[in-house]
């Protein structure tokens, strides 16, 4: 089979310190014709602080050399579970480098940034329109940070009662980012197991539920991919004892257009924009984490939000705020962006891309079940699950990902939801045509042969990159973030 790969042409990149040549530089001005200004003596430096002399081609080579280390959606299938990667149009950039929006300063006031203002009003209502929350909030700039928001908000609601509550229940698979955002609330973590078919149960909530629990969160779909069927039972299980109930909406994608969260009685729920709405995300931002809430939330959301009085959009502070999360805004670029997305698919469109993004999954599931082992058989959503428990020639998940490498593939997300012992999580999105998937199949089913037939081909892997398998322990314990020349 003819793959992509690599092949050889990856060049080798020295950093720029160590390109450095005294004296060069790549920069050249006009002579000075006005007053040289005299620095206060206070801002000035002892001694240069060793920076790099390079020459403008050193620079425009470095760095386009380094942008070609790096896999990205534009160059190839991404099939990270649970990140959606889907391709992001390049007519949602154009709208967010519109001058008015790239350049509006953060200190703009109100009646000269209407503008701004109204777009965030109108993706705020879009956004409420998609999930059913009447109020939201645009500040938080990532998922993690509108998980955290969200719980902060739900302890500001039960201190408003009086009410000491201090644990959050969580299922086991949930996102491992959910415990963390409890717990940074200071809430104690309780664990509930799921049902054996995945799907968290109604009776399991109801054993653990009571007066101290502020607050189940749950990811629905769940990190296996399925559908939370009981989530309507569950809910009234937690409210019926004073709880509310989070849901981590980064999974969105499978919903959009079809359910909604707040129709199935979840309180609050944060979104990923820089996932379902498509703006690119990876390598640690800019993202976009706006949370959703019901009406008896939306006085503690972080301010300020946009609201619209006679015709004007003004910014306003809820009564009983948590406070900022964010400077300013939030990642306004990224609010451009979905917004374009959001306004280019139309309600029609977004429906369609829940239901490609469901077929995508399907598909790749129909056709690996047999080769891969399927732990969970519930009808997946926009993300499937396999295991390695079938794969030969003592191959275990990590070296299925290294290889798919030299196939030229970025590999599915690893180890991970936890329940699964050696997960292989896929998740394609809408925006891959049949040959993409047919080929990526192919990938996978030809390791499959491989590891039967010479399994020290996926143990030796990837054997076509620049590096070969890093020391991952290392790299964690020992980081190296400092140049020493
Ligand atoms: C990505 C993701 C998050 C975290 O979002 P970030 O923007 O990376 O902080 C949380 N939950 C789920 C289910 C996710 O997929």
């Amino acid at each position: 089979m003819e793959s992509l790969g690599t092949n050889g042409l990856v060049l080798n990149e020295k950093l720029l310190f160590e390109h450095s040549d005294p004296g060069r530089k790549g920069y050249s001005l006009p002579p000075l014709d006005v007053e040289e200004a005299v620095l206060p003596e206070a801002l000035m430096r002892e001694e240069i602080a060793g920076l790099p002399e390079l020459s403008e081609v050193d620079v425009v080579r470095h760095f386009t050399r380094l942008s070609t280390w790096n896999y990205g959606v534009d160059s190839g299938f991404y099939p990270l579970g649970s990140c959606t990667m889907k391709y992001n149009p390049k007519v949602n950039e154009v709208a967010a480098r519109l001058p008015g929006f790239a350049a509006v300063h953060p200190h703009t006031p109100e009646n000269l940034c209407q503008g701004a203002l109204e777009l965030m009003y109108h993706l705020q209502a879009a956004l409420g329109e998609v999930s059913g929350f009447p109020a939201m909030s645009l500040q938080p700039s990532a998922g993690a940070q509108g998980e955290f928001t969200g719980m902060l908000v739900i302890r500001a609601y039960h201190d408003s009662l009086g009410a000491k509550r201090t644990k959050v229940l969580i299922p086991d698979t949930a996102h491992g980012t959910n415990p963390a955002s409890a717990a940074l609330c200071g809430y104690d973590v309780v664990p509930i197991p799921s049902g054996p078919d995945g799907v968290l149960t109604a009776e399991a909530v109801a054993q653990h539920m009571n007066e101290d629990v502020a607050a189940l969160m749950v990811t629905n779909p769940n990190t296996l991919g399925l559908f939370e069927s009981q989530i309507a039972d569950i809910c009234r299980v937690v409210h019926d004892k004073g709880g509310l109930v989070y849901c981590d909406g980064a999974n969105l994608n499978a919903l959009l257009g079809i359910a909604r969260p707040g129709d199935m009685g979840i309180d609050v729920m944060h979104f990923n924009l820089h996932k379902t709405f498509a703006t690119p995300h990876g390598g640690g931002g800019p993202g976009s984490g706006p949370v959703g809430v019901c009406e008896k939330l939306a006085p503690f959301l972080p301010g300020p939000v946009v609201k619209k009085e006679k015709g004007a959009y003004r910014l306003e502070t809820p009564s009983g705020t948590i406070g900022r999360v964010k400077a300013f805004f939030g990642h306004f670029g990224v609010m451009v962006k979905a917004y374009a997305y959001i306004r280019t698919m139309g309600p029609e469109g977004l429906k369609r891309a829940a239901q490609m993004a469901v077929l995508n999954a399907n598909y790749i599931r129909a056709r690996l079940e047999g080769t891969y082992h399927l732990p969970y058989k519930g009808r997946s959503l926009h993300e499937v699950v396999f295991s390695d428990r079938d794969l030969g020639g003592d191959c275990h998940t990590l070296d299925l990902a290294k290889r798919l490498i030299d196939y030229g593939y970025h590999p599915p997300t690893i180890y991970f939801p936890l329940v699964v012992k050696g997960a292989i999580m896929i998740e394609p999105t809408e925006t891959e045509c049949v040959e993409v998937l047919d080929e990526f199949c192919e990938a996978m089913k030809a390791i499959a042969r491989e590891a039967e037939d010479d399994p020290d081909r996926l143990h030796q892997a990837p054997t076509r990159t620049r590096v070969r398998r890093l020391d991952e322990t290392a790299a964690a314990r020992k980081p190296r973030l400092k140049w020493e020349g």
